[in-house]
């Protein structure tokens, strides 16, 4: 089994992925034969089993299903899974807020950030949200 020497289609995938990442293009894959979006991206799709995969980009809207606080000493940062609009579910953080104000069930979009010189996938709470979490002071009937 000496399948080393080729590049493996799983890694072009993820390179190909990354590139997009690096041009702020945040995209990911879907059946042509079934019509789902799967992340991670996979060589195929993992509802039926299709070689029939296309890139798509998705609104990049979603909802918080879980959240964690990591703690370190340069500062503590979110990691959470999000529910994206179109059904994956994917890790990544949130940004823009402190960390422990991330809550399930909080709307977020995608956006690609940097960080030491690698493109990042993270997620930003609407101002919208923001607003609705911070605003309503004794406001409640
Ligand atoms: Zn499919």
């Amino acid at each position: 089994m000496a399948e080393r020497t080729h590049s493996s289609p799983v890694t072009a995938v993820d390179t190909y992925y990354c590139e997009q990442l690096s041009r702020g293009i945040f995209s990911i894959p879907q059946c042509t034969e079934c019509g789902q979006l799967h992340f991670y991206p996979r060589v195929t799709c993992p509802f039926c089993h299709s070689f029939a995969l296309r890139w798509t980009v998705p609104s990049g809207r979603g909802v918080v299903y879980s959240t964690t606080v990591v703690r370190r000493k340069n500062g503590d940062h979110n990691v959470a899974l999000v529910d994206l609009e179109e059904g994956p579910r994917l890790m990544s953080r949130v940004v823009g807020v402190e960390p422990h104000k991330v809550v399930i069930g909080m709307p977020v979009e995608a956006a690609v950030q940097e960080e030491d010189g690698e493109p990042l996938l993270v997620f930003v709470a609407p101002r919208s949200a923001l607003n609705e979490k911070n605003g309503g002071k004794g406001g409640r009937a």
